[in-house]
């Protein structure tokens, strides 16, 4: 054999074999609205009526989070996306500069929306948020399957409802999950078991939900304890926040998943088996309402809360920053995108999953 045709083999004649990408962080913000990550706090939803802030805290929170332009207020809400990723990598999603991108599903909310971004196209049978182990096959179960990567994919979930969507008793996915009933999906450790006890402590009010920042931490581990190659991180509060009318907490917890990705992605790099060899991807499951009337709730008859956004940062993706003037962007398009940039071609396992997103498989 030809050295050529030897090495094109061994590369596995891939139209991906010469992509950099070896792991992927994917980051899901429920419910975090376009709106607030493309043009910052909105000032005429801090008051009482349509933000909810309280009389005594409408100052402090002006204060905090506006500026005179759309660029600065962007930036000081989610200060890693703007400064790290629109230098970086590709943000989509921006409809007052041409770059829409929605879901494909009609439900426009939580599990519907996950599905369709985790299998790579809606399904008009997932009509609900019940804890209902999903028929359809994730990006996450499938790449679990493949050479490279058996015991090498994991999640970790503030939100109790995602065993059921990457269906863990069948996909067997090593899964974090607030929760003290959930504690047997996880690995093992030390750490994992004080994140536990932190948990039953601090409890929250909600009933199928935990802080993020346990979340955030049990991320952490899972990345020293499993060192996977596919990492599915997925963080709630932004949704919870705006569903109770608080606009400032939901501008402090998008501050705050913002950091959380930021710590996640300084983790990988210090370490060898990332560094430069890691791509992120950060997404939501929906939209919300587009005014301070509606913007607390997401369905199909709240306009706006098909809309989502998409930003990647990678060694495969070109630096194009905030992009402009797009093709219409699905959010069923990320399951294959994930695996593109893995140099896997999961749209061939089903005619129904959409393609990947081609733009940020590329470095030019
Ligand atoms: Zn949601």
């Amino acid at each position: 054999m030809k050295p050529l045709l030897l090495l094109f083999v061994l590369l596995g004649g891939s139209a991906f074999a010469q992509n950099a990408t070896r792991n992927v962080l994917v980051v899901t913000l429920d419910g975090l609205r376009w709106q607030e990550v493309f043009r910052g706090a909105d000032e005429a939803y801090i008051d009482l009526a349509g933000g909810g802030v309280p009389e005594n805290q409408i100052k402090a929170t002006r204060e905090t989070w506006l500026a005179p332009t759309v660029e600065e207020r962007r930036r000081k809400l989610m200060p890693f996306l703007w400064g790290e990723i629109a230098a970086r990598g590709q943000i989509f999603g921006n409809r007052d500069r041409g770059s829409p991108m929605q879901v494909a599903n009609s439900e426009w909310f939580s599990y519907p929306g996950y599905n369709e971004l985790l299998c790579g196209f809606a399904d008009p049978l997932v009509t609900s948020n019940l804890p209902i182990p999903n028929r359809n096959v994730t990006v996450l179960e499938w790449l679990n399957g493949r050479p490279g990567f058996a015991g090498r994919v994991a999640g970790c979930t503030t939100w109790q409802i995602f065993p059921a969507i990457v269906n863990v008793g069948r996909s067997r996915l090593p899964l974090w999950v607030s929760g003290s009933a959930h504690a047997a999906l996880a690995p093992k450790s030390p750490v994992f078991a004080e994140i536990a006890r932190w948990m039953e402590d601090i409890p929250t009010k909600a009933n199928d939900e935990h802080y993020d920042g346990f979340g955030f931490r049990a991320a952490l581990e899972m990345i020293a304890v499993v060192r996977p190659r596919v990492l599915y991180v997925a963080l709630g509060e932004p949704d919870t926040n705006a569903h109770a009318r608080r606009y400032g907490a939901y501008l402090d917890s998008i501050r705050r998943c913002d950091r959380f990705v930021r710590e996640l992605w300084e983790r990988l790099q210090a370490l060898e088996q990332y560094r430069g060899s890691t791509t992120l991807l950060i997404t939501v499951d929906h939209g919300r309402g587009r005014t301070p009337q509606d913007w607390k709730d997401h369905n199909k008859k709240t306009p706006g809360s098909n809309e989502t956004w998409l930003a990647v940062l990678g060694p495969d993706t070109a630096p194009r920053g905030e992009r402009t003037d797009t093709p219409p962007v699905i959010s069923a398009q990320v399951a294959a995108t994930v695996a593109a940039l893995l140099g896997e071609n999961f749209p061939a396992t089903d005619a129904r999953i959409a393609a990947p997103v081609v733009d940020v498989l590329s470095r030019r």
